[in-house]
């Protein structure tokens, strides 16, 4: 039997040890700390009786997944999904993004004198990708170098990136609550690229 060794068991060698074992390989892990997990672990620190997140803490895209559904990570770990999904607070455009489109779009048009309501905009942008999540979430997780099975998601998810943009950059002034909640997601983007 072919024998891989896996080094590092946070999220990634962990997949990746799966499928290998699965593949019926010989898999050995390789991990310098003392507990597995990598940057996804949550431990107790300084003998605390609490436990922390040392790196990661918000795992929507594991939900959609298809390397987690195909080894039922959701069957087996209880994710914990609030009914606010993030904010923005740093200044007077605090907004919130509730994990429904409508309840978020109520929110951005409360109290606001616009002429055309932010909520409108928001939903406009991000409504046809949560209609299609399942779609977005099988064209992006899987491998891109292939014809893509839901063309129209595809292009509905560039329609939403590219209005995203102009939203922030030229609209901003008009729509500004609404443009904070995305300028926190691009920010996030970029960092989850470390
Ligand atoms: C502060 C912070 C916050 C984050 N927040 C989020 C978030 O909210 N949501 C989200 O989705 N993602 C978040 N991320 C990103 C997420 O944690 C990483 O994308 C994910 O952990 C990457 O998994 P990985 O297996 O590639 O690497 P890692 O999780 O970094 O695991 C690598 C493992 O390899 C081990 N290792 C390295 N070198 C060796 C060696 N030579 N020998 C043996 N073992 C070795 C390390 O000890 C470690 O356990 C965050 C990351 C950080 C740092």
């Amino acid at each position: 039997m072919s024998r891989v060794a896996v080094v590092g068991a946070g999220p990634n060698g962990l997949a990746a040890g799966c499928v290998a074992a699965r593949a019926g390989l010989d898999v050995t892990v390789y991990e310098a700390n003392t507990t597995i997990g990598g940057a996804a672990r949550t431990i107790p620190l300084d003998g605390s009786e609490a436990v922390f997140d040392v790196g990661s803490a918000v795992h929507p895209m594991a939900l959609l997944s298809p390397a987690f559904a195909d080894l039922k990570v959701r069957e087996r770990v209880d994710f914990l999904v609030p009914q606010m999904s993030y904010a923005h607070v740093l200044d007077q455009r605090t907004a919130y993004a509730w994990q429904d489109l409508d309840r978020t779009v109520e929110h951005l048009d409360s109290g606001s004198n616009l002429p055309l309501g932010q909520g409108a905009v928001f939903a406009g942008l991000l409504g046809p990708l949560v209609q299609r999540i399942n779609q977005l979430g099988d064209t992006l997780l899987n491998p891109l170098l292939r014809l893509p099975a839901h063309p129209g998601t595809l292009a509905a998810f560039g329609v939403a990136t590219l209005g995203g943009m102009g939203l922030q950059q030229a609209l901003s002034r008009r729509y500004p609550k609404a443009a904070a909640l995305l300028a926190g997601c691009a920010a996030h983007v970029a960092g989850g690229s470390r």
